[in-house]
């Protein structure tokens, strides 16, 4: 290959042959670091690590680099990436204005959201008692004791890291700018592209949808959007990344996920689905705050019980437990797939209830009792009130769930 000597690249010359060199581009945006890169011929003496596969690059050829940050650098096969770059070349266009922020500051203890403009949100005090109780309505998760803001006039809620989210931003598992959605119709839900979850709430969509119906119209968790690298996780040691785009076994639940982020250190991979797990739980069955295990991975130790289905846990996956009482759970049991749906709202034509009273109904579709944090339940007539107990249960047999009854099942 005369042309891996003449431009000094070979993994792209190998790769594409001769013209290839020729077709790089020059300036790009990639998924994965705030500023532009552009391509280098020679990276200059020094260990340089590829800022997306990880991996060792070597200096006397050339790649992508970062002019203000002077130890950024990407192998020219992994900045091109169509998961990593969106094929525009930016050589001669112009930077990117600053993003509009998501909130104004009022004064020092109020804002105004994007999301919520007719009124004023004013910092939380920590004197709250029933921050379990209150749901952020842009994750849709406990309010706890995260800082968050109120409405001065209404029941809206925001934690502060979830006001702060910004309205437009790169994300590690796409290749074009999603932009913050907040509002939609009451009772519509999403599913998350990449972990697969129901959700309400905010959301990030890409803007290409309105260009490209096939490719982009999906939409993303504000958990799966917020994403970065490194991740880190409490549950492992090393750093993860989003090195590649094979479907790999998750190491926390054991099965197959097509969204991953890898260790560079050891074999160890992580889904999406239990990347964005949240880490601790509060639920009925326990006294204490329930936080994410990894088993012992020994099959042969003590088997461990699920006190919510009575069911076996598996050793070798992670489950939610509290080490005072000894309790292990079935991520599954503990969340159910309406956790992140708001109690009080309505899907599928029915109200969502926390499963909290003396007495757990029955579900109308699987006919056992609900076990999950909040049922479904739809008044059909006076005297006939019925329930579900997950989307599992109430989607079934329906091609499109979304505007189905839940009593036309
Ligand atoms: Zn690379
Ligand atoms: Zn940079
Ligand atoms: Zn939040
Ligand atoms: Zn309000
Ligand atoms: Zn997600
Ligand atoms: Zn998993
Ligand atoms: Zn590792
Ligand atoms: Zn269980």
């Amino acid at each position: 290959y005369l042309s891996t000597i003449f431009c000094r690249n070979p993994y792209v010359c190998l790769e594409c042959g001769y013209h290839g060199c020729i077709t790089l581009p020059r300036v790009i945006s990639i998924n994965r670091h705030d500023h532009r890169v552009s391509r280098s011929y020679h990276l200059g003496h020094g260990d340089w690590e590829c800022g997306v596969c990880r991996e060792k690059m070597h200096w006397p050829f050339g790649g992508f680099s970062c002019k203000r940050c002077p130890n950024y650098a990407v192998h020219s096969k992994c900045a091109t990436r169509d998961d990593v770059w969106d094929g525009e070349e930016l050589e001669d266009e112009p930077e990117e204005e600053e993003e509009e922020a998501p909130y104004k500051e009022v004064n020092e203890n109020e804002i105004i959201h994007f999301s919520h403009e007719e009124h004023n949100l004013r910092l939380g005090d920590d004197n709250v008692i029933d921050c379990e109780k209150m749901r952020c309505d842009a994750c849709i998760l406990p309010i706890n004791s995260d800082i968050f803001f109120k409405c001065v006039q209404c029941n809206f809620f925001l934690h502060k890291v979830c006001a702060s989210l910004p309205r437009k931003k790169r994300n590690i598992l796409h290749n074009h700018k999603v932009d913050l959605r907040v509002r939609d119709k009451p009772g519509k839900y999403f599913e998350c592209i990449y972990c697969l979850q129901f959700f309400d709430g905010f959301r990030y969509t890409c803007k290409n949808s309105l260009k490209s119906f096939t490719r982009c119209s999906f939409k993303i968790d504000v958990r799966c959007g917020s994403i970065s690298e490194p991740f880190n996780h409490e549950l492992h040691p090393h750093p993860l990344y989003r090195t590649s785009r094979e479907t790999k076994t998750c190491g926390a639940c054991g099965q197959e996920s097509d969204y991953v982020l890898s260790c560079t250190s050891c074999k160890f991979a992580l889904g999406m689905e239990c990347a964005t797990l949240p880490r601790t739980v509060k639920h009925r069955c326990d006294d204490h705050v329930l936080s994410l295990h990894f088993g012992d991975g020994n099959s042969k130790s003590t088997q461990l019980w699920c006190d919510i289905c009575e069911g076996k846990t598996d050793p070798r996956v992670w489950f939610y437990g509290c080490d005072s009482c000894g309790t292990t759970l079935h991520i599954k049991c503990v969340l159910g797939d309406m956790y992140y749906f708001k109690p009080g709202n309505k899907y599928l034509g029915a109200e969502l209830v926390s499963n909290d009273g003396m007495t757990r109904p029955f579900c109308i579709v699987c006919k056992n009792r609900c076990m999950f944090p909040s049922y479904l339940k739809a008044v059909v007539d006076d005297s006939t009130v019925e329930y579900g107990c997950s989307m599992g249960c109430c989607t079934q047999d329906t091609s499109k769930g979304q505007d189905e009854l839940l009593y036309t099942i």
